[in-house]
């Protein structure tokens, strides 16, 4: 369970709301129950539980089960899709390592609005879900171009290209291991012809082909960020 408060021996913790509801009528605990804790910087907690009250459960951390780990060097940067789907490539984004998440807004970018809370939140669940322990930093949406005039010349841009003639994808990303990666997929109309020209002329893009396959956005982005893990993952 994710809480945001310093986590050290003896520290006292309290859950309110909806995560006080979660651990008393959900999952039905009770004091002397014990849980596991994270808070994104001090690694994972077993804590007990040490009072069960209606709106708020006490619990005190007993010792780490688990060393913090080190936020990974894999920086995610996506057209942002609608709600649920939304959800979805947040969700797959954490429980691959991505360690940022950008929702950067291009020509054909459907969302008219992001809402960041609602990604952070997407976050945490997923972390909770699958024992992810260093949250990813979440930037606020910015124009794709605005992204581009300030990137760096020697920082790698993994571009998901769908007109790429098949480029093999290991080869172009092999060099890149260890390295910070940004990975970028495009909006469901993909990227408009300047758009892609102006990426074509990073100093340091890698032009990424996900296969012979017109991938839906969503379906692109487990498909990179996979692909990018494998061969040059952290
Ligand atoms: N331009 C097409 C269209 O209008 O339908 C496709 C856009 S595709 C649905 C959304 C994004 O997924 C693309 O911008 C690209 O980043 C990524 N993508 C999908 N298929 C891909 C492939 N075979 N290779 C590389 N990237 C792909």
């Amino acid at each position: 369970l994710f809480v945001d408060a310093p986590l050290a021996e003896g520290a006292e913790l309290v859950l309110e709301d909806a995560q006080a509801n979660y651990v008393r009528n959900v999952m039905r605990m009770a004091a002397g129950d014990g849980l596991l804790l994270f808070n994104g910087r001090d690694g994972e907690w077993g804590a007990r539980i040490s009072d069960v009250a209606k709106k708020r459960v006490t619990l005190v951390a007993e010792r780490r089960t688990r060393p913090q780990t080190p936020a990974g060097k894999l920086r995610y940067l996506f057209a942002p899709l609608k709600h649920a789907r939304l959800d979805y490539m947040v969700q797959k984004a954490v429980e691959m390592g991505a360690s940022r998440l950008s929702p950067v807004i291009t020509r054909r970018t459907q969302a008219s609005r992001v809402n960041v809370e609602r990604m952070r939140a997407n976050a945490v669940e997923a972390a909770e879900q699958c024992g992810v322990l260093a949250l990813p930093e979440i930037d606020e949406p910015e124009p794709l171009a605005r992204t581009l005039e300030s990137w760096p010349a020697d920082a790698p841009l993994a571009f998901c290209d769908e007109d790429s003639e098949a480029q093999d994808p290991v080869a172009a990303l092999r060099p890149l291991a260890g390295r910070p990666i940004a990975v970028l997929i495009g909006p469901e109309g993909g990227f408009a012809p300047e758009e892609r020209a102006a990426l074509l002329r990073l100093p340091s893009v890698v032009r990424l082909s996900l296969g012979p396959r017109i991938l839906r956005a969503d379906t692109a982005a487990v498909a990179a960020l996979t692909l990018v893990q494998a061969v040059a993952g952290d």
